[in-house]
């Protein structure tokens, strides 16, 4: 038969590129979770709370003590590329949030049944809207879509229901509700570990007890003790890094401020030492405070551990970096996990270099200890 001449081209519609792009941003019900976090922390939250059922496929709800969203910006709230945190390209190379693209919340409407429960300081009470595909849309059908005041708290509660309910194959994917539901505890416990000073809570809804509960104002030690249990946090040891020149009176230098220095970078570990042998490496990677992935910092500090711990057995890391945002390019993918950044291959060989010496130093200590 004659091969089909070609199809004539069409314009997608408005709805259908919509959900395209919230299936790259909202992969599963974590990685939902992940960007309400990120939101209830740029929202300057000290205690976040998070409700589950079926995994997050029936409910994910979060609910935080942030500043709130004015009741003028419900509107535009779920509107893809709406956003208090970026204005211009420039600010892109310095961020100091998490969000910048206003896409989270438009994903989540696509793709779930998303309300907004919000209070402002300044707000007498509290404003309920619920979105549909980016709009405001009833509660029920006949309702008016204006949102409604209602009792509540400072700060927000966003829940998003029935995920996935519009696009099956993505929900087919996503068969155990349990696995999903130990991703989210994941998810929940780095950024806990990460944000030692915010209040996390996390339980499936109609159970009484949380699966996991952390106070505010711990350090990140406690809260890994917290977190990971006692075997861990009794092993750790720390290290901090910085671009400067690495004096010997480390302590002194100015390492702690927030902000990365001048085209420079800081940052700190806690990891175990040699006596601590797990199946499977733990690593917990922040960027920028953000929780990212990167396979070649993992496998450098891997290759440290190989020369001190027995053959298949691996180390918890918990490693922060702090880079330049200038020297960092978030916006390489959709669920911003990946991060670049200039200077890779030094920061990573520091990171190691100094990881190596301090591991080193407590096996010395040890030898030495043995030998009075
Ligand atoms: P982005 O975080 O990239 O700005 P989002 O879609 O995640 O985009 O959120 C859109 C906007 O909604 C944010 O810029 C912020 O102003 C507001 N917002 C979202 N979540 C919260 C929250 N928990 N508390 C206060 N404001 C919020
Ligand atoms: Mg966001």
């Amino acid at each position: 038969s004659e091969p089909a001449g070609p199809q004539p081209i069409r314009r997608l519609q408005e709805s259908l590129i919509n959900r395209i792009a919230a299936g790259e941003i909202i992969h599963r019900p974590s990685s939902a979770l992940k960007e309400l976090i990120e939101n209830s922390l740029d929202a300057g939250a000290t205690s976040i709370r998070v409700t589950i059922k079926d995994g997050g496929l029936k409910l994910l709800q979060i609910q935080d003590n942030g500043c709130g969203i004015r009741k003028s910006d419900l509107p535009i709230l779920a509107e893809r590329f709406t956003t208090s945190k970026l204005s211009t390209f420039s600010d892109l190379q310095s961020l100091r949030t998490y969000g910048f693209r206003g896409e989270a919340l438009a994903s989540i409407s696509h793709v779930a049944h998303l309300s907004v429960i919000t209070k402002t300081m300044t707000d007498s009470c509290a404003y309920k809207a619920h979105y549909l595909d980016g709009r405001l849309t009833p509660a029920k059908p006949g309702q008016s879509a204006d949102p409604k005041p209602c009792a509540g708290n400072d700060g927000t509660t966003i829940t998003a229901e029935n995920l996935f309910y519009n696009t099956p194959t993505r929900l087919a994917a996503l068969r155990s509700s349990s696995e999903e539901y130990a991703r989210i505890l994941d998810v929940v416990t780095r950024y806990a570990v990460h944000n030692s000073t915010v209040s996390f809570v996390c339980k499936k809804a109609g159970t009484a007890g949380p699966d996991i509960s952390t106070p505010s104002n711990s350090t990140t030690k406690q809260a890994i003790r917290l977190l990971y249990g006692q075997t861990i946090a009794r092993e750790l040891l720390d290290a901090k890094f910085s671009s400067g020149v690495r004096s010997a009176d480390e302590d002194s230098m100015d390492v702690d401020n927030d902000d990365a220095e001048e085209d420079g970078w800081h940052g700190e570990a806690l990891f175990t030492s040699a006596n601590y042998q797990a199946k499977k490496t733990v690593f917990l990677l922040f960027i920028n405070h953000r929780l990212v992935e990167s396979t070649r910092i993992k496998r450098a500090v891997e290759s440290v551990y190989s020369t001190i711990l027995p053959k298949g057995t691996f180390p918890f890391v918990y490693l922060s970096l702090e880079i330049d945002p200038r020297a960092v390019d978030v916006n390489v993918h959709p669920t911003k996990r990946e991060v670049h950044f200039l200077d890779e291959e030094s920061i990573i060989s520091r990171v190691s270099d100094e990881i190596q010496r301090t591991l080193a130093g407590q096996a010395r200590s040890r030898t030495f200890e043995y030998q009075t």
